[in-house]
């Protein structure tokens, strides 16, 4: 559920029509909901309601600072995966114990900012890592909390890009070698062991995987414990899925992904953390864009927009789709004819979706992105010298921008001229 409705006939962003929003900031345009954002979060920790638990929003899904303060107030934690998004979880007020450091690439001088500004543990993928971290905590007279990474070797049955659980993927260390990197970690004085992490990927629409994996973990809980480790927390990763094309998927629910976490891992009296990234942001966010031309081609007709590839990749990195939908509501029965949805990028790969049932539209309507909460404006970039589009976060009747549209001198003041030009 999301609070993106029509309303006599427009698409408001809970009390605020889009109109009024693009009036102000013009298109194309991110809109955030609050009352999603809220929701979303308060689903994931009402589902752990019981158990020792924090609900870490995966930042990368979505890092202005609007948005991770809005989740910081409501008490989340962070996950983060980069000293950039340590910076940002820090900026926006959240404290070091509720940051989780996790990547398959940290480096020397991102450990070093985290252990001075504090952190609540790093998710350590690989040996070498390990051994960098025990140095740099060593360095600065510190101990370093972690988890390793394991894989636990599960097919996440999603997209082969965002699939992280199985052996052939870069992530973590393989899980039947979990005991003897833990006796490795528990030699090196500069690192304390508390728990375990597992993260199997992205847009999970089945619980099977997670089920899999997690009793994979449960069973290493209970080996590591009697080897000796102090094993209190187990970081279960995010990725459960949302539904992009409304009418025809259902993913499971917080609640039944929580039922899920008790009847696995409930028994070993461990804290549970969770870094769910998408399920919080995506459906709280539209991407609000203009149709620029109609065009008639050989045998099929192009909606041409304002809002391209560098502004939501996901339909080219992807092939995800997006439910597009006209900011005013079509007239009930209204003729759906079919369009390929297109950026004015010039790139064939700029194209949203090819020969989608459309209502009528015209030059000057306008189409708002479903789903594009997550993973849109945070990848988005500059390409073609199109500005960053702005990103708005509305909150009952209110709204405000929270980042602004660059101008094109702004954008090309970035760049400088060497002296010998
Ligand atoms: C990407 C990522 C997440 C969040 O995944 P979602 O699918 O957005 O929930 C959580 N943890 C780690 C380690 C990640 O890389």
């Amino acid at each position: 559920m999301d609070h993106f409705l029509y309303r006599d006939g427009i698409l408001h962003a809970e009390d605020v029509p889009l109109p009024q929003i693009a009036a102000a900031v013009g298109t194309p345009f991110y809109c955030y909901s609050t009352a999603t954002l809220t929701r979303h979060f308060k689903l994931f920790d009402e589902a752990l309601d019981g158990m020792d638990h924090l609900v870490c929003y995966a930042m990368k899904s979505n890092s202005n600072q609007a948005v991770i303060k809005t989740l910081a107030d409501l008490g989340a934690g962070m996950d983060v995966v980069s000293g950039g998004e340590y910076a940002r979880a820090r900026a926006a007020g959240v404290p070091g114990d509720r940051i989780v450091f996790s990547g398959v690439g940290k480096t020397r001088e991102e450990m070093r900012m985290a252990l001075t500004g504090g952190v609540r543990q790093f998710n350590i993928e690989s040996e070498p890592e390990m051994e960098a971290l025990n140095q740099v905590a060593l360095s600065l007279g510190l101990v370093a909390p972690i988890t390793v990474r394991v894989n636990p070797d599960v097919d996440a049955k999603t997209h082969e890009k965002i699939a992280t659980g199985k052996s052939e993927n870069k992530f973590g260390i393989p899980i039947a070698r979990a005991r003897e990197v833990y006796a490795h970690a528990a030699a090196l004085p500069g690192l304390k062991v508390i728990g375990i992490d597992v993260h199997i990927g992205s847009q999970l629409t089945e619980l099977g995987p997670f089920e899999q994996a997690y009793l994979k973990v449960a069973d290493l809980t209970r080996a590591l414990r009697a080897d000796g480790h102090d094993i209190r927390r187990l970081d279960l990763g995010g990725g459960l899925g949302i539904p992009y094309e409304r009418s025809n998927s259902a993913p499971p629910l917080p609640v039944e992904y929580g039922a899920l976490i008790k009847r696995t891992v409930g028994d070993l009296g461990c804290e549970i953390e969770i870094e769910p990234g998408r399920l919080i942001s995506g459906n709280a966010g539209v991407m609000v864009s203009d149709v620029i031309y109609v065009k008639s081609g050989e045998g099929r007709n192009f909606l041409i927009l304002d809002a391209a590839m560098n502004d939501l990749i996901r339909p080219a990195m992807y092939g995800a789709y997006h439910d597009i939908i006209p900011v005013i509501e079509p007239a009930p029965g209204a003729e759906q004819t079919p369009y390929d949805i297109v950026g004015p990028v010039c790139e064939s790969g700029d194209t949203f979706t090819k020969q989608r049932d459309m209502p009528p539209l015209a030059a000057g309507d306008m189409v708002a992105f479903r789903s594009a909460g997550a993973y849109g404006a945070v990848m988005s970039s500059e390409y073609n010298t199109r500005p960053l589009i702005p990103e708005v976060l509305v909150h009952g009747d209110q709204f405000a921008v929270i980042r602004a549209r660059p101008t094109f001198d702004e954008m090309i003041n970035r760049d400088t001229i060497p002296a010998w030009l």
